[in-house]
């Protein structure tokens, strides 16, 4: 057995990237059998007894990442001041104690993307992942290519700057428009906001991707998991 580099033997236990693996091991924070580590150029195997900031590497929840379709009326915190159902009660008992990546509105509909790995939530939720989430969205209004072309470029509204938004109208239905929007930032509310400035009222907004991520045919209300390698080892 001629064992694995330790920053690789971290990063797959879900604990960290490879790269901060070994600005852990700079800083002092990893030991083996015992002894502090120094340097990151170091081999492992099976038998030996890793420690990160005092506690057994074996004893660390593997990273996991789901994917949820949210259906609407639940709201994304851990625990509603005034009482609303929450994404997390609704969830299948047999999950691990998750966190949602982001949040979406009470009434925002698909995908969500939720992890038992506080680290990685982190991680994704700065705005400088700036992962392409797009949504499906109906709203009440009309819209012309003029201004489809200003979400390209960017709005502000009420002293806040958002955009780009790429934005394509789908179809017309009735009084509402179907769209489709690729935002690359989560600001509170950003797509009722925007569309609001622009005369349009959201009555349907439906998450669809997530970075990598296809909300897919997956069911209203039910979990899968992401298979594999952890999202930590592709970052
Ligand atoms: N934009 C919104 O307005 N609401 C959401 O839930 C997500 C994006």
């Amino acid at each position: 057995d001629k064992g694995e580099r330790i920053a690789k033997v971290m990063a797959r236990a879900g604990l960290c990237s490879r790269r901060e693996a070994e600005s852990w091991i700079a800083a002092g924070r990893v030991s083996i059998n015992g002894r502090v580590l120094t340097t990151p150029a170091i081999t492992v195997t099976e038998r030996d007894k890793i420690v990160v900031d005092g506690q057994p590497l074996q004893a660390r929840e593997r990273s996991r990442l789901f994917l949820y379709h949210k259906p609407k009326g639940l709201v994304c915190t851990q625990r509603d001041p005034e009482g609303r159902p929450t994404v997390f009660a609704a969830l299948p008992p047999d999950l691990p104690r998750v966190m949602s990546i982001g949040r979406l509105d009470i009434n925002t509909e698909g995908l969500l993307l939720l992890t038992n790995d506080g680290g990685l939530a982190r991680v994704l939720e700065l705005p400088s992942t700036g992962w392409l989430r797009r949504y499906r969205v109906r709203a009440h209004g009309r819209i012309d290519q003029e201004t489809l072309d200003r979400l390209k470029r960017g709005i502000a509204v009420g002293g806040m700057l958002y955009g780009p938004i790429d934005a394509v109208l789908e179809r017309q239905q009735g009084d509402n428009v179907w769209l489709l929007l690729g935002l690359r930032e989560g600001k509170n509310r950003e797509v009722k906001r925007v569309l609001e400035h622009l005369g349009l009222v959201v009555n349907r907004l439906i998450r669809v991707s997530y970075g990598p991520f296809q909300l897919g045919d997956l069911p209203v209300g039910t979990v899968k998991e992401v298979p594999g390698r952890t999202l930590r080892d592709q970052l």
